[in-house]
């Protein structure tokens, strides 16, 4: 009881700090998509504690040989329980917490998010302006332009390109890799680019299901805080972000971030059913 007391008074506090705030950003982690049934990486069951921590080579694995590369990552035989990973992502849906972002953005008061996800979670749920640092796990991108397909539209580009492996770009000719970042491969410049710009804009930035432990994103709290602007972090545990929060709401993201909505729509006067 004594907790959702605590709890509601720190939502009331952030929801006064987010209206009052010019430019509000998030930072997304996996926390997030893990309510949504997607299974985390590292942790119990979580597919590098199953199968081993991937070599951190990837990247120039890749670039050293991506023929070899694509005939792998095409033939799922190879890996089951990497098969079945994938099929977990497939299925899942967005949660109420990714719902909530998308009514806050409808609201402008959220104008931008970095999301460390590469589920696609975000798009399926409506939010628009989306930066996934990670990459997106639907998408191709090429190595060389950064330009980025939907693999099925891509399919249509390409209609040979799995007979032709590696698939390459049809505006450069750059050699074409899954947009999601691999293990010693650079955040795309674009990407990365965005980011800054965003975290350079924000006073306010809610720090969402993720510890901000993995640089470039850890530094994205950091930065706003440090040019005089607020941290609200929401997250079920204590993380190393905790102490430099200005609010910490502790829970489910996707629990806390529908109470934090309705109580900004309670402020701003919106009719919170609609
Ligand atoms: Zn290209």
């Amino acid at each position: 009881m004594e907790m959702e007391i605590k709890k509601q008074k720190s939502i009331s506090a952030a929801a006064k700090i987010i209206v009052q705030s010019r430019y509000t950003i998030a930072l997304i982690g996996a926390g997030l998509s893990v309510e949504s049934g997607i299974p985390t990486f590292r942790g119990a069951g979580g597919l590098w504690t199953k199968l081993g921590e991937p070599p951190n080579n990837g990247y120039e694995n890749f670039l050293a040989d991506p023929k070899a590369w694509w005939e792998q990552n095409l033939n799922s035989e190879v890996d089951p329980e990497r098969t079945q990973f994938r099929e977990a992502i497939e299925k899942a849906k967005p949660n109420p917490g990714h719902l909530a972002l998308v009514n806050l953005e409808k609201l402008n008061i959220l104008k931008h998010q970095i999301t460390q996800n590469i589920d696609n979670l975000h798009h399926i749920a409506g939010s628009k302006n989306v930066t996934e640092i990670h990459g997106n796990r639907i998408k191709l991108r090429c190595v060389n332009c950064d330009m980025r397909w939907h693999r099925d539209e891509f399919d249509q580009i390409r209609l040979d390109w799995k007979q032709n492996l590696p698939p390459k770009c049809n505006t450069c000719l750059g050699i074409v890799k899954p947009d999601t970042v691999m293990f010693g491969e650079p955040i795309p410049f674009s990407t990365l680019n965005t980011c800054v710009n965003e975290t350079r804009l924000a006073d306010c930035i809610l720090v969402i299901g993720t510890s901000a432990t993995v640089y470039p994103a850890a530094g994205f709290p950091r930065e706003v805080s440090s040019s005089g602007g607020k941290i609200i972090e929401i997250n079920p545990e204590e993380t190393p972000i905790s102490e430099a929060a200005t609010e910490s709401i502790k829970g489910p993201t996707e629990d806390s971030l529908p109470k934090l909505v309705a109580e900004i729509k309670g402020i701003i006067g919106d009719d919170p059913t609609s």
